[in-house]
């Protein structure tokens, strides 16, 4: 059984059977004969029009659609309602772009004619965390259908009533049956369905833990696969930048989805000059955060995603504030008393890039703030850590930000603003944050058989 709980309360919201090796083999069955009887072959406007529809049935369900996520997962109700918004943007930005994307290209050699084609592979799997659990699974969702391939999602358990709501919507706007198809399943299940020969690719957004394991599967049979793990991304605040748009989009970037993404500006790295004025400025910003009922239209943080993740931020910050040096909490780095898997929105100083809320990835509320003498210092913090998602830099020259983007390790560098996903831009990770590119042409592609054609 897979029981999903309100992170907010602790009551129980559903009990799900998981599905046993013959549904699973019906699911994955029915998604492989969509693919070759149908799907593979249907007109790229087909597809388009799958998606627009899709798109209406997201505006149309918006508010249900939201309130479903904030019970199982926390999501504040105003981020929720954005997280499906995004979603539809996604489809019709899709349905817009796709032809330009999928276009192949032609290439001059001395064949009478030679060119790439971008061909469907067969049915994709993706293993999705629950952190934004309609738009990760949208993220693959929509290019592999508009590209022809089908979809098979095993989604974390903690948002199963999510996962099936997608299947429907899928259904609703006139999907056939089998192009999208939800497993209920354990992970030993994941590692046979990999194996499976009708299953030609496999994409994983959650933990390099979970990367590792299942990035492994895929290598083992030789199956392609796109990695989006975990980040510890950092933000750099130059001497030269605006206090006021630091700290807020500090606070904006640091405290999205009450510090559940993988994109967070988890480490923020300051020019010595400008330290104490930050740290004064991002303070109070942090001290009026609205935290409580993730239903309230008011409420900025809502509560970890479940108890045992609230436990591991409050180690990771407990660890780090008893470590050598570690840092001096000036806000939070407490439980909040009462029902629910509340942490206090956090801020750390002075933290040593050894200790945990550095070294590790804090899923939660937590700033870790660090003093840099000068750029190169600043550099050199920003790439000392295992993992390579995002980076953002803030400076009043253009020119220094892009000269300081040039060298971080890292898939993304906004200057001046907070590292975000936006369907027309390529994202993904290096180093342990994984591989592969998801959204864009890039996205599109990702799970396309890029097919050399020559005419001689
Ligand atoms: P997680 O524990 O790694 O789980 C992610 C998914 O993998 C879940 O569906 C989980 O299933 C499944 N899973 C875990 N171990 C597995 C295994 N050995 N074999 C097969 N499946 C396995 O991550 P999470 O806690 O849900 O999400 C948080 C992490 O995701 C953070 O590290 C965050 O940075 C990262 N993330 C990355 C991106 C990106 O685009 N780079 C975006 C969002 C989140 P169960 O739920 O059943 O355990």
């Amino acid at each position: 059984m897979i029981t999903t709980t309100n992170p907010a309360d602790g009551t129980t919201i559903a009990e799900y059977a998981r599905h046993d090796d013959g549904e699973v083999e019906a699911r994955l069955a029915r998604s492989w004969t969509r693919f070759t009887h149908d799907w593979r072959t249907r007109p790229l406007d087909d597809r388009t029009d799958l998606l627009e529809r899709l798109a209406d049935v997201l505006d149309d369900r918006t508010d249900e659609l939201a309130r479903l996520m904030t019970a199982e997962m926390g999501k504040p109700i105003r981020a929720a309602r954005s997280e499906v918004e995004k979603c539809a943007w996604l489809c019709r930005h899709y349905a817009e772009t796709a032809e330009t994307y999928l276009a192949g290209r032609s290439i001059q050699t001395d064949a009478a004619k030679s060119y790439v084609r971008y061909d469907p592979m067969g049915p994709i799997l993706a293993v999705m965390p629950w952190n934004f659990p309609l738009w990760q699974v949208f993220r693959f969702l929509v290019p592999n259908v508009v590209g022809g391939n089908t979809c098979l999602l095993r989604h974390a358990s903690n948002v199963t009533g999510t996962a099936l709501e997608i299947e429907r919507m899928v259904a609703e706007a006139g999907g056939p049956d089998g192009l999208f198809t939800t497993l209920l399943c354990d992970h030993d299940t994941v590692e046979s369905i990999i194996g499976d020969r009708r299953v030609r690719g496999v994409t994983l957004t959650g933990s390099d833990v979970a990367g590792r394991a299942v990035a492994a599967a895929a290598g083992r049979n030789l199956k392609p696969s796109v990695m989006e793990l975990g980040g510890s991304d950092p933000f750099i605040v130059l001497d030269d930048a605006d206090l006021d748009l630091a700290a807020q989009l500090a606070v904006d970037s640091r405290y999205l989805n009450s510090g559940q993404s993988c994109i967070n500006a988890k480490r923020l790295i300051v020019a010595e000059s400008r330290y104490e004025d930050f740290l004064d400025a991002l303070v109070q910003r942090v001290k009026g955060l609205v935290v409580g009922d993730p239903t309230e239209e008011s409420t900025d943080i809502g509560p970890l995603a479940s108890e045992g993740h609230r436990d591991t931020v409050a180690d990771q910050v407990h660890r780090t504030l008893v470590h050598r040096n570690g840092g001096e909490a000036l806000v939070g780095a407490t439980m909040i008393d009462g029902p629910g898997a509340f942490y206090a929105p956090t801020v750390i100083r002075d933290v040593n890039p050894e200790a945990p809320a550095a070294s590790e990835e804090v899923f939660g509320p937590v700033s870790a703030v660090m003093s840099a003498a000068d750029d190169d210092v600043a550099v050199a913090l920003a790439n000392a850590t295992r993992f390579g998602l995002g980076a953002a830099i803030i400076t009043g020259d253009d020119e220094r930000g892009e000269a300081v983007a040039a060298q971080i390790d890292a898939g993304m560098v906004f200057v001046n603003q907070l590292v975000k996903s936006d369907p027309r831009l390529p994202f993904g990770g290096v180093k342990d944050s994984g591989y592969g590119r998801e959204l864009s042409q890039e996205g599109a592609v990702a799970f396309l058989n890029t097919k050399l054609v020559w005419v001689d």
